[in-house]
C-alpha cells in the first residue's frame, strides 16, 4: 500500500507509432547546435553547445493545441529533431551512445524569447523562458536504426519560416547523448531536443504550425 500524501501525478506520455505510449522521465535541450542560428542568437562559432531543460509535463502530445503563454509579447517556435532515449547510463561513448536510442520525433522548443532575452541581460536562469506549461509539443515517436540526417523544416499558416538540414547540426546525435550522460546519468524515458536550425520567429494566437522532419514524421499544432 503507498504512503505517498497525495495521488501520483499522473507520467506525462508522447504514442509510439505502431502503438503503445513513450513515458517520460526528463526532457533535456541543446542550445546553439547549428551555426547560423547560433550567429543570429548573436553567439560566436567557437561557443559550444550547452544544455537546458524542460519538466516532463510540458510536453504536448501529437492531438493536442498549446496555449499562448501567459507573460510573453514573444513567443518563439524552434524546430528540433528530438530523440527518445530506451536505456542510459552516465559517462557514455558514443557508440553506446546509439545504443541507447528508442526513437525519434519532431518536436517544437517553444520560447518566451523576451523572457529569454532579459534573462541573458541580468545572467539569469531560463526556465520561465523555456520551460513552461505546454513548452515542448511533439510528434509521435517513430523506431529508426538510423540517426536522421535529412531536411528539417516548419512553416506557419503554410509559409516557410525554417528550413535546414539536420546533418547539418554541429553536433550529432551520439555526440549531444554522450556529452549530456557527462552531466547527467541519462535513463529510459528521457528525451533530448537536439537544437534549432535558423528561422526562429514570433508565434501569435491562432496560428497554424507544421514541422517536419525528414524520415521522422511531422507535427502540425495551433496556438490557441
Ligand atoms: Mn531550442
Amino acid at each position: 500500500m503507498s504512503d505517498l500524501v497525495l495521488p501520483a501525478p499522473p507520467i506525462p506520455t508522447v504514442p509510439v507509432e505502431g502503438g503503445g505510449r513513450f513515458p517520460v522521465r526528463r526532457i533535456l535541450c541543446v542550445g546553439r547546435n547549428y551555426a547560423a542560428h547560433r550567429r543570429e542568437m548573436g553567439g560566436d562559432d567557437r561557443d559550444p553547445p550547452f544544455f537546458f531543460a524542460k519538466p516532463a509535463d510540458a510536453v504536448v502530445p501529437p492531438g493536442a493545441d498549446p496555449a499562448y503563454p501567459s507573460m510573453t509579447g514573444d513567443l518563439h517556435h524552434e524546430i528540433e529533431l528530438v530523440v527518445a532515449l530506451g536505456s542510459g547510463g552516465a559517462n557514455l561513448t558514443p557508440a553506446e551512445a546509439l545504443g541507447a536510442v528508442f526513437g525519434y520525433a519532431v518536436g517544437v522548443d517553444l520560447t518566451r524569447r523576451d523572457l529569454q532575452n532579459a534573462a541573458k541581460a541580468k545572467g539569469q536562469p531560463w526556465d520561465a523562458a523555456k520551460g513552461f506549461d505546454g513548452s515542448a509539443p511533439i510528434s509521435a515517436i517513430r523506431r529508426l536504426e538510423a540517426a536522421p540526417q535529412g531536411r528539417i523544416a516548419l512553416s506557419v499558416n503554410g509559409q516557410a519560416r525554417q528550413a535546414a538540414s539536420v546533418a547539418d547540426m554541429i553536433w550529432n546525435v551520439p555526440e549531444i547523448i554522450a556529452e549530456a550522460s557527462k552531466l547527467w546519468t541519462l535513463a529510459a524515458g528521457d528525451l533530448i531536443f537536439t537544437g534549432t536550425p535558423e528561422g526562429v520567429a514570433a508565434l501569435v494566437r491562432g496560428d497554424r504550425v507544421r514541422g517536419e522532419v525528414e524520415g521522422v514524421g511531422a507535427l502540425e499544432f495551433q496556438v490557441v
